[in-house]
This record gives C-alpha cells, sequence and structure tokens, in this order.
C-alpha cells in the first residue's frame, strides 16, 4: 500500500436479457517488483489475518470509486461499481463510516455503487449483519451476496437481510449444463432469489452453453471470461465504455 504497488482491475457484468453492460467488478491486484503480478489468493486471507484488510479495503474503495465518479462525471456512463468487502471489516463494523467518508471523497453516488459480502460473512454474524447492511442500504448503496450457495445460509435470516442480489457462487457454474446436481442448484438459487425479489447474477461464466442454460433459467445478469476477464482500467474504459 505505501509502496503503490496495488492496481485495480475490472471485470464487466452484463444483462443476460439484453447483452448490455451493467457496470463492473473491481478486483485488487498487487504488482509486486521481483513477484509479478500476485493474484489476491495469495495475500487477501493474509491481510484479513494482520489487519492490513482494513487499509486495503479503504485503498481499494478510494481508488475505484475516484475512477468511476470521473467517468460517470464525463458522461461515460459506466453503470454500476461493485466492490468486495471481506467478513473482517465487516466484522469490524466500521465499513458505514469508511464508505460514507469515501463517497463525500470521491463524490460518487450511491446508486452508482454496490458492496459484495460474502454469505458465509453475513452469516457468521448475522445478528450483527443485519444492522449494517440496513445502515449501508440506507445510505442508498446497493448490496449483492457474493459466492451464494457456499455459506449455509439461513432463509430465515436471508428474507430480513436488505439486499438486492445474488451472486450464484462459480462453482455452481462450472458444471453447466452437463451436471445435473448443479443444473438444479442453480435453477433453485434462482427461483430463491426472485421470489425475494432479488436480482440474481453468475459469476464464472466461460462458455456460450453456460450463458444459455442462465438465459433459459432466467438469470438476470452474467459476468466471466466469455464476455471479459478481469483488465486494467484503461482497457476496461477503451474497450467497454463509448466515446
Ligand atoms: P470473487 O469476489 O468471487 O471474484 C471472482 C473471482 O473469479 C475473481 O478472481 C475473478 O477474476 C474470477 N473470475 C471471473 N470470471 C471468471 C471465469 O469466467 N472463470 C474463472 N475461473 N474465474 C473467473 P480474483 O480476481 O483472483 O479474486 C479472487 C477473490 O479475491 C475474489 O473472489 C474476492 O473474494 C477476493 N478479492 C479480490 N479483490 C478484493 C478486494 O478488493 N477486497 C477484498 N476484500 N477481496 C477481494
Ligand atoms: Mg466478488
Ligand atoms: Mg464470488
Amino acid at each position: 500500500i505505501e509502496r503503490g504497488e496495488l492496481l485495480i482491475y475490472l471485470q464487466p457484468q452484463f444483462s443476460l436479457k439484453t447483452g448490455l453492460l451493467l457496470g463492473a467488478e473491481a478486483l485488487v491486484r498487487w504488482q509486486h517488483p521481483q513477484q509479478g503480478m500476485v493474484m489476491p489468493a495469495m495475500f487477501i486471507s493474509l491481510a484479513e489475518e494482520s489487519g492490513l484488510i482494513v487499509a486495503l479495503g479503504e485503498w481499494v474503495q478510494h481508488a475505484a470509486c475516484a475512477q468511476w465518479a470521473a467517468w460517470d462525471v464525463a458522461g461515460l456512463s459506466p453503470g454500476v461499481l461493485s466492490i468486495n468487502v471481506s467478513g473482517v471489516e465487516f466484522r469490524r463494523g466500521q465499513i458505514q463510516g469508511m464508505v460514507r467518508n469515501v463517497l463525500d471523497v470521491t463524490h460518487l453516488s450511491p446508486a452508482l455503487l454496490e458492496l459484495e459480502i460474502t454469505e458465509g460473512a453475513i452469516m457468521s454474524q448475522v445478528e450483527n449483519s443485519v444492522q449494517v447492511l440496513h445502515d449501508l442500504r440506507e445510505m442508498g448503496i446497493n448490496l449483492a451476496i457474493d459466492d451464494f450457495g457456499t455459506g449455509y445460509s439461513s432463509l430465515a435470516y436471508l428474507k430480513r437481510l436488505p439486499l438486492d442480489k445474488l451472486k450464484v457462487d462459480q462453482s455452481f457454474v462450472r458444471g453447466l449444463p452437463g451436471d445435473a446436481e448443479d443444473c438444479a442448484i442453480v435453477h433453485a438459487v434462482i427461483a430463491l432469489g426472485h421470489s425475494l425479489q432479488l436480482k440474481v447474477i453468475a459469476e464464472g461464466v466461460e462458455t456460450e452453453k453456460q450463458r444459455q442454460f442462465l438465459v433459459d433459467a432466467g438469470c438476470d445478469e452474467m459476468q466471466g471470461y466469455l464476455r471479459g476477464r478481469p483488465m486494467p482500467v484503461a482497457d476496461f474504459r477503451r474497450e467497454f465504455l463509448s466515446n
């Protein structure tokens, strides 16, 4: 963080109904001078153990929101920016203040920001989660559950959480359309989400067959290598934002 070696990558998200761009997810990278590009799987859990995830998360929010606000002001209609929030940040209970500060400093409209919190992080301390999510929702921010289907959701709580979106975990998308269990799970998650008035996005969509299955199943949105890998900010600007 001090040496300025972190980077934001952006991965586009699309409507499955219209095929149009809806926004992007910010994914952090560490450009290490000796080791090259280090992926988040190598350092996020260490950052969580050491507590550095709070500073890292704050850096990601400031950098990504500042870029997004600039594109919005320039009339490029970038859609909604999704940012991952670690369970550690979420549990510390300071996330509301941090996000409020980021929105103040960057002048990003809260309607253009979505926070992704993993199912595990929400459900491991669900009473507190209800309050934190309500605070964030009151600020006008969108809320999504990441990696849905991997975290032992309590359905009784799910209906009380002020959410906008379920993100079907990529482990279930991988088996589509050949694996009967994955097909059944994805159908069930879409039905559950829609019955709770939530949008459903599938992550890790790599093939046309997977995309077609999701369209037929009524899934709302997709993200995956099929339509765009995570890429540097300048590439995203060039490839997906016109004029
Ligand atoms: P995630 O939030 O579930 O992000 C999705 C991951 O799937 C990303 O990995 C993305 O590059 C990858 N992915 C996207 N499309 C495809 C596809 O079609 N096929 C396959 N096989 N993979 C795909 P990435 O960038 O390595 O990030 C891994 C995880 O690290 C993220 O999972 C998220 O939990 C965490 N992470 C990334 N950036 C941040 C951050 O700024 N803050 C926090 N707290 N966590 C982050
Ligand atoms: Mg995510
Ligand atoms: Mg995920």
